[in-house]
Formats: C-alpha cells, structure tokens, sequence
C-alpha cells in the first residue's frame, strides 16, 4: 500500500543520514518506540529495544523530528548515532 505521507529524500544530504541509536543501558523495554517507527527500524532484542541503522531514515520523509525520541520516557535515550 502507498503511504501517502511518505517524502522521499530530495537531495545527496537527505540521503546520507545518520541512524538514532538507542542507549541500551537506559532502556526501560517499554517498547512506545517500536510502535511509533514509521521504518518499522526498532526491535526488541534480550529485554531491551534497539535500532537497525539500516532501516533509521531519523524519521525523514514522515516526521519533522525523530519519533522514537519524541515518545521515550527516558530522556537521553533515543539519540543521534
Ligand atoms: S528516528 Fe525515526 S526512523 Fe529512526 S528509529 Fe527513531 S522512529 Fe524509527
Ligand atoms: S521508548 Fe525508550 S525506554 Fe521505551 S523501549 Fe524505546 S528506547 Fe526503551
């Protein structure tokens, strides 16, 4: 299905994004930032949730700020790679 929101990248900068990254030893595993990724970028992994650097788009194309930052409870958590 077309994600109708979606904007793709518009230039060389865009695209070479860096990924978020998740702070493991702050994780609480409440698991609000995996809902919230629009690339489906965020698994839980041994209790913890993580960040597929791959999929990371830092939420460019859907959102003006990262979402899973935005929605952690745990400041600090969800930060730039
Ligand atoms: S910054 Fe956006 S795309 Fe990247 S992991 Fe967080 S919610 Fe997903
Ligand atoms: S929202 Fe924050 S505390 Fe909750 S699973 Fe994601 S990184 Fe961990």
């Amino acid at each position: 299905m077309v994600n109708r929101w979606f904007r793709p990248p518009e230039n060389q900068e865009e695209w070479d994004h860096m990924s978020y990254k998740i702070v493991a030893d702050q994780c609480t595993g409440c698991g609000a930032c995996e809902y919230e990724c629009p690339n489906k970028a965020i698994s839980e992994s041994g209790g913890v949730f993580v960040i597929d650097a791959g999929k990371c788009t830092e939420c460019k194309g859907f959102f003006d700020s990262a979402q899973c930052a935005a929605v952690c409870p745990v400041d600090g958590t969800c930060i730039p790679a």
